[in-house]
């Protein structure tokens, strides 16, 4: 995979491919280019995706068609979903949009070496939070147990057994909704 900078890209008119948005993408990850906002979150502790399975998921995930948000793959691997949205998929230089992961069965992915009971409980609260971002959840954040901490927004993420609120390790604040913690600014220390 190619990295793409600031949306440029370089197509000649004899290369230019005869395609529409409609089209089924390829399913050739070395096509794909992968968008800045994609390479952040590749690096996002908590989010769980990888090159290799964003490749595999290219290959022979599902596909699926969104009208808002266009085409993306799917593959469950252990238990867990993962979403892997492209885009600019009628021209000839593809992009990978973003990639998450969600629960796809809970006691599959429990009972799964892959992942621990932490990554688990991380991927099915980061799912609940982006669910609906506005609203305040602290009866879906409650059951959750996250020791290690995620990344969202700025903020590195844990929750105690019982707590209905998410808790930032640097800056000490509380949230218990997406759009709180991404319109707060992470004072560390
Ligand atoms: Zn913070």
């Amino acid at each position: 995979m190619a990295t793409r900078h600031g949306g440029q890209r370089v197509e000649s008119p004899s290369t230019r491919s005869k395609r529409t948005p409609h089209d089924p993408p390829l399913r050739d990850p070395t096509l794909y280019a992968l968008t800045d906002h994609f390479r952040e979150r590749l690096r996002q502790p908590g989010r769980y995706v990888s090159l290799t399975v964003v490749s595999d998921a290219i290959e022979y995930g599902q596909l699926r068609w969104n009208r808002t948000e266009g085409w993306r793959f799917a593959l469950v691997r252990e238990g867990i979903r993962f979403i892997v949205v492209v885009g600019d998929t009628e021209t000839t230089s593809p992009v990978i949009v973003t990639a998450w992961t969600e629960i796809a069965d809970w006691n599959a992915a429990m009972q799964s070496d892959r992942w621990t009971v932490d990554d688990v409980h991380t991927i099915r609260l980061r799912a609940a939070l982006s669910d609906d971002p506005e609203r305040r959840i602290p009866s879906r954040i409650r059951p959750r147990i996250v020791g290690r901490p995620f990344e969202m927004g700025d903020h590195r993420l844990t929750t105690a057994a019982g707590d209905g609120h998410v808790e930032c390790s640097d800056c000490r604040n509380r949230f218990r909704s997406k759009q709180q913690l991404l319109t707060t600014v992470c004072h560390r220390g």
